[in-house]
């Protein structure tokens, strides 16, 4: 007896073609596991010209599904006892591996396939479920129908060689797949991770526990239930492409240069005239508020810190204007999808005297980060003599900033 009946209203069955070379799946319909049995939608037409469409009601472009014919293909079938109809639809209910596994206990599904601009409002009236595929518009059902066929039937009893490799994969639990890898041990110069090839297998199944949380974590945090997120340690819920959970991020930084002679004294772009001539020594042109800011915002990504991006290694950076190297920061700060919503800095020296300057320092940072003056905090003191700040050995500068997922 065949275990699982497809009945498909379709005005274009040839596409159904495709089950026929599709592996596992045409291998169940040989080995009679599943029946797909294709209803012509145009045999089903009004008159002569077996009309199945027709202009809608209220005006509007495109042909709309008659409700005639396809009551009279879903009353043609044969119901079983276990039976449902699903009507494929952008409007349904997306698809999930829960939905197919539910189904799959059935002996039957009817599925009726849309096309055109979509079927007339009192088709749905026949379905028990409005099934959708995913977020976007198809020219007709049946692509989602062989999707739901397919799907389904690899989880029928006999179907996949080894019904094992149902049981860890991506979607069956809340969680995504673990990374797979099979020969050559390097490929490209990427080398196959240590532990798959130890022999060590509960080290192994520890490891891709490990990896289905991090993937998932990483690629979907929307799969993860709220109770099974606060499961998670909390250094282990961070996620940059979450704008679910995390909507902020903060991140701190702190930077400090020595104070020498022959060198100019510029702090948040401002050149500053130093009592004894002495300016900062760096490698770019030292600017310390400029620096921690800086660290601050990739800090918050966790994306390292200047020294990655602006290696004094790189002659190209010699002398850089630190503004110039703010403004590549915060480009890719917003290509990560995050935006400024606040900056708080302080800068520690003895002389000279900062607060003259602070409000042209907020200008230039406001200038280059494009984010309004109110937002960033300057502030400057002095380290009462003490450390090297205070023996005026160097000018430090610390930051912090709060980041905001943009919408
Ligand atoms: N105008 C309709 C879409 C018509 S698309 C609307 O906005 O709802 C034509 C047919 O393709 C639909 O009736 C449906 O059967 C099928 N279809 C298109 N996209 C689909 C999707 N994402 N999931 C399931 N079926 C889809």
């Amino acid at each position: 007896m065949t275990r699982f009946n497809f009945d498909v209203i379709t005005l274009f069955p040839k596409a159904f073609e495709l089950i026929n070379n599709l592996g596992v799946i045409t291998r169940a319909l040989e080995k009679n596991l599943i029946n797909v049995n294709l209803h012509d939608l145009r045999e089903y037409g009004e008159g002569n010209y077996r009309q199945v469409d027709d202009k809608p009601y209220g005006g509007g472009s495109g042909m709309v599904l008659k409700p005639e014919p396809i009551y009279k293909a879903h009353d043609s079938i044969d119901k079983l006892p276990n039976s449902k109809t699903l009507l494929m639809t952008p409007q349904g209910k997306v698809l999930k591996q829960q939905d197919l596994l539910r189904w799959s206990s059935l002996d039957q599904l009817i599925i009726i396939c849309g096309q055109y601009e979509g079927f007339d409002e009192r088709v749905r009236c026949l379905a028990d479920e409005e099934v959708s595929i995913g977020d976007y518009v198809l020219s007709g059902g049946e692509i989602p129908s062989i999707s739901i066929i397919n799907g389904l039937t690899r989880l029928l009893p006999g179907t996949l060689g080894d019904p094992g490799s149902l049981i860890d994969e991506s979607h069956n639990s809340s969680l995504l797949e673990y990374p797979h890898y099979t020969r050559p041990l390097v490929f490209k110069e990427m080398r196959v991770p240590d532990i798959l090839v130890s022999g060590n297998h509960e080290e192994i199944k520890l490891w891709r526990k490990q990896k289905m949380l991090e993937r998932t974590l990483d690629r979907r945090n929307d799969l993860i239930s709220k109770e099974d997120y606060k499961k998670i340690p909390k250094s282990k819920r961070i996620n940059r492409d979450s704008n679910e959970i995390m909507k902020f991020r903060i991140g701190n930084g702190y930077d400090i240069h020595r104070l020498v002679e022959g060198r100019d004294l510029i702090i948040g772009g401002v050149k500053l005239q130093h009592p004894d001539n002495l300016g900062l020594d760096g490698h770019s042109d030292a600017d310390v508020l400029s620096h921690s800011i800086m660290d601050a915002l990739l800090g918050a990504l966790s994306l390292g810190d200047i020294g990655k991006y602006f290696p004094p290694s790189d002659q190209k950076w010699k002398n850089a204007d630190s503004l110039f190297l703010l403004s590549k920061v915060i480009e890719l700060i917003r290509k990560e999808g995050w935006e400024v919503n606040n900056i708080d800095s302080v800068i520690v020296a003895e002389r000279p005297k900062i607060k003259p300057h602070v409000q042209l320092m907020k200008n230039n940072i406001s200038n280059t980060l494009q984010i309004d003056g109110s937002f960033i905090g300057i502030k400057a003191t002095t380290n009462e003599t003490l450390g090297p700040e205070g023996r005026e050995e160097g000018i430090s500068c610390h930051s912090v900033v709060l980041l905001e997922k943009k919408e």
